[in-house]
């Protein structure tokens, strides 16, 4: 397709064809209150790097955004203190589940990478130190970012994960043990449950993204990240974006992209657009199956990839 041409073609066709699929998944029931999401719901949404904002479905209706806020938690900390953060997290595929705790006792503590939970706990624990109020800082950013200033959490999804929240704990009391965690472990998750219970739509985050494809530079054409910085993120995105189906994202999608178990992914086309898309029926790994679907019919017809 051309630089100039409108997405809204290629975004009507892969909706019908989506609405033809049979195939959606199932929403995550670990966490009570996204069970109650409708499967057969979907939107989906390009941001240009002007802003412009092309959608169908579901696009403007919020949903929770769960794991894909990770992303932009650890934007904020490696703009505040760089590298720093790699002493606390690797930068891995971890091969296995989101919330696995295997590897953490063989690798001292230390997670594979940012995006599975053990990571983002790391990441949320060093937003706190630094700012005081994690999840209030990620939401002043998708505030700004999106354009919207109605963005919120959402107590009641906190509150469901908080009840249902051992795995977590148990990771993050794993962690403090080695020295990994610096703040109580009580107050990191009530932020982490808050951060993960951002609602937000599919134009919310694909506008909030924007900064990964436009090089690290914000909406108001500030800098947030170096140029590099933003290349890590998008190569960590790639690499580790999607879990134990990172690989398999490649494969068919074949660009930088994180999801979450509320049924949402972004990805980038770095210098050219972000998208996301949501649908809450996921697969085994929690990854959304229409999602993952719509994202790989988007490369294939527009041939827009980082490959
Ligand atoms: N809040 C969820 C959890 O910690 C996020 C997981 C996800 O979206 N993959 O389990």
């Amino acid at each position: 397709m051309t630089e100039s041409s409108s997405f809204q073609p290629v975004l009507d066709r892969i909706a019908e064809e989506i609405a033809a699929a049979p195939a959606r998944g199932r929403p995550a029931d670990y966490i009570p209150v996204l069970a109650e999401a409708d499967p057969s719901r979907f939107g989906m949404a390009v941001a240009e790097l002007d802003g412009t904002v092309y959608g169908v479905g579901d696009w403007r209706r919020p949903f929770s955004a769960q794991s894909i806020t990770k992303v932009f938690t650890l934007a904020l900390v490696l703009s505040m203190e760089g590298e720093a953060l790699w002493r606390n997290v690797g930068r891995e595929p971890s091969g296995n589940p989101f919330n696995s705790l295997v590897q953490l006792e063989y690798e001292n503590g230390i997670p594979r990478n940012p995006f599975i939970n053990a990571g983002a706990l790391v990441v949320t624990d060093r937003l706190q130190s630094l700012t005081g109020d994690a999840a209030g800082c990620l939401l002043d950013f998708l505030r700004a970012e999106s354009g919207n200033p109605e963005l919120a959490f959402d107590e009641t999804v906190a509150a469901s994960e908080a009840g249902h929240g051992d795995r977590n704990a148990a990771l993050a009391h794993f962690m403090a043990s080695y020295g990994n965690i610096s703040g109580p472990v009580p107050g990191l998750l009530a932020q982490y449950f808050r951060q993960c219970s951002v609602e937000a739509s599919c134009a919310d985050l694909a506008s909030a993204a924007g900064f990964l494809a436009r090089h690290g530079i914000r909406a108001d054409g500030t800098t947030l990240l170096t140029r590099s910085q933003a290349k890590q993120i998008n190569a960590v995105m790639l690499t580790c974006g999607t879990y134990d189906a990172a690989g398999d994202f490649a494969y068919r999608v074949g660009l930088p992209g994180k999801s979450g178990v509320g049924g949402g992914i972004i990805a980038v086309v770095p210098g050219r657009c972000t998208l996301c898309v949501w649908s809450p029926g996921l697969d085994a790994r929690g990854n959304s199956v229409a999602g993952v679907d719509a994202l790989d019919r988007f490369t294939t017809l527009t041939g827009l990839s980082v490959f």
